[in-house]
């Protein structure tokens, strides 16, 4: 379950914080010690972590806190806003362009997810009222158009593919000229991913944004590598400007590590969680849902 352990150990910290009637300086850094050292377990990014619990800390001990009646409470008040401000505040829609096709790039490494979650997302927004057109341009991977045309298949959701074609960016052109005249009006390029980044990787998501100006780039992370989703969502948005963040098998990730850094580092918003295998497994990312389920 996602933030499972770090749940547990908070949980724990504030427990022990409630437990006592009144909170005295050393009770409060004893509970501030314990709330890092969590973090730092869950595998949140080392900066991310100190400045967290200093913002923590300053709110805390101020003296309408720890002279209030119920100061743990206070203190709990505090962590679940600090944690919610963390993920991004309010939850980040999808942008719509005003005049469709609205594009939709897909970037990641392999085995991210990005493939599942291009057709995940062309149906949630086909359950939206929305007419998708998922577009096959991972052309290196053999089996990867195969497999978008069997998800996108499940989902009934139109496919555009070039057989034996391994131009990316001429298939993403012509992807989009075929959205236009049977008016989809949503267009989700799922690209190729590589093991690690490369320069030929990014050179051909550049082309293809250079070519059909993407509405969003999506990249795509696995939740369950942590500070390595960090910063491999670092890397992309250096060289890529991305728009948003999709973390998936987060159903998988018991410690949250990339949930709760990739905002703050990249600056850029979680739009969608991957919360399991199945194809309707992809839900909207909501920062305030994600801190409640981690405080309990
Ligand atoms: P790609 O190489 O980035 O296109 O990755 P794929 O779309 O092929 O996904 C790789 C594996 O991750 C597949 O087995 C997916 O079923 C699995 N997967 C993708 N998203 C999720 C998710 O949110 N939760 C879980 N549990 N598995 C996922």
């Amino acid at each position: 379950m996602a933030f499972e352990s770090l749940s547990e150990k908070l949980q724990n910290t504030f427990k022990k914080l409630r437990g006592k009637g009144k909170v005295s300086e050393k009770d409060l850094k004893a509970a501030m010690r314990e709330v890092k050292l969590a973090l730092l377990e869950a595998d949140v990014n080392f900066k991310v972590v100190k400045d967290f619990v200093r913002d923590v800390s300053e709110r805390a001990g101020g003296a309408e806190v720890m002279e209030s009646l119920t100061p743990a409470q206070q203190v709990i008040k505090i962590v679940n806003e600090e944690l919610i401000k963390l993920m991004g505040g309010e939850a980040e829609k999808l942008n719509i362009a005003s005049k469709p096709p609205t594009i939709i790039m897909m970037a990641g490494l392999q085995g991210a997810g990005k493939t599942t979650t291009a057709a995940k997302l062309g149906g949630l927004l086909k359950k939206q009222g929305k007419r998708p057109l998922l577009c096959a341009c991972d052309v290196y991977r053999p089996a990867a158009v195969k497999q978008l045309q069997v998800v996108g298949g499940q989902l009934e959701l139109p496919v555009y593919a070039e057989e034996g074609v391994t131009d990316a960016v001429g298939i993403a052109k012509r992807g989009l000229e075929h959205a236009v005249q049977h008016s989809n009006d949503v267009f989700i390029i799922d690209t190729a991913g590589r093991l690690h980044i490369d320069e030929q990787l990014m050179d051909e998501l550049k082309e293809i944004v250079r070519e059909v100006s993407p509405t969003e780039i999506l990249l795509v992370v696995d939740a369950m590598t942590g500070q390595d989703a960090v910063n491999v969502a670092d890397k992309f948005n250096s060289e890529l400007e991305i728009s948003g963040v999709v973390l998936t098998k987060l159903d998988g990730d018991t410690r949250g590590g990339a949930a709760l850094s990739v905002r703050a580092v990249t600056q850029k918003p979680i739009k969608f969680c991957g919360m399991g295998e199945k194809l309707t497994d992809l839900e909207q990312f909501y920062p305030d849902r994600m801190a409640s389920r981690i405080l309990g």
